[in-house]
């Protein structure tokens, strides 16, 4: 199994030649041998992203979407007509995590994909849809990707979740957060198990409250930090991040063997 980021940039990120935090996970299919690409997130950079590695839409086998920010679903309209009008149909396998299956069409897509040749459509139109138990995972490839629940906006008495994976690579366990605030005791149990951490961090000068701070992220241990890398990076302040312990900030097309 092997992770490449299309981009390691934020949401608000414009640095040349990087893109929105999405990923791909590619495998070799058990079956034919052949390599598979699991899309990590589906934002609005994406087709730019897959440019820029030379892909297009026709290298996603398969989307998971980890919380509804347009910068990880900005693009799945553009993935859903592509297949849909240009391969007759063809429907992507998507894992979502169950509580935003709904809001992702309702409140997301609905508006500009719904009418369709045939008349009024919905979800399950372009993508093969499974919903995934907040508790549970599912299987790619032969590989299990459990769901990790962060907690990513936290105001007024509401909570907006976030869903990252934790799975088992060769090498130990990798945790891959997506956005989240950084909250130890939902965090501290998954980094315990982790070999490997793919951490959102943010570096404005005026934290946001959405992501884990820089400085926060300073408070972890030296051991916790040397396993650590930080993505969903801005623009400018960045401190030197491996001076600092961390492995260091993940860079566009970046890839790590898992
Ligand atoms: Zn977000």
């Amino acid at each position: 199994m092997r992770l490449t980021f299309i981009g390691s940039g934020s949401a608000f990120a414009t640095m040349p030649g990087n893109f929105h935090s999405n990923m791909l996970f590619e495998a070799p299919d058990p079956a034919s041998g052949e390599t598979r690409r699991l899309l990590f997130d589906c934002g609005s950079d994406v087709r730019w992203g897959l440019a820029a590695m030379g892909l297009d839409y026709s290298a996603i086998d398969a989307v998971y979407i980890s919380h509804l920010h347009n910068d990880h679903i900005g693009g799945l309209e553009w993935l859903g007509f592509k297949r849909y009008f240009l391969e007759q149909g063809a429907r992507i396998p998507m894992f979502v995590p169950e509580p935003l299956r709904r809001p992702l069409w309702e409140n997301c897509l609905k508006g500009g994909m719904e009418l369709l040749d045939f008349g009024p459509g919905d979800l399950s139109n372009f993508f093969d849809v499974t919903e995934v138990a907040t508790d549970d995972g599912f299987t790619w490839m032969g590989t299990r990707f459990s769901l990790v629940p962060l907690v990513h906006l936290r105001a007024g008495g509401y909570l907006m979740w976030s869903y990252g994976v934790f799975l088992e690579g060769a090498a130990g366990g990798v945790l891959l957060t997506s956005d989240c605030r950084f909250e130890r005791d939902r965090l501290d149990p998954w980094y315990e198990r982790a070999a490997l951490i793919l951490q959102d961090c943010e570096t404005l000068p005026r934290p946001t409250g959405a992501h884990a701070h820089y400085r926060d992220l300073l408070t972890l241990p030296t051991g916790l930090r040397g396993r650590m890398w930080l993505y969903h990076i801005n623009c400018q302040d960045r401190p030197d991040a491996v001076a600092d312990g961390f492995l260091g900030y993940v860079a566009p097309g970046q890839s790590f063997d898992l």
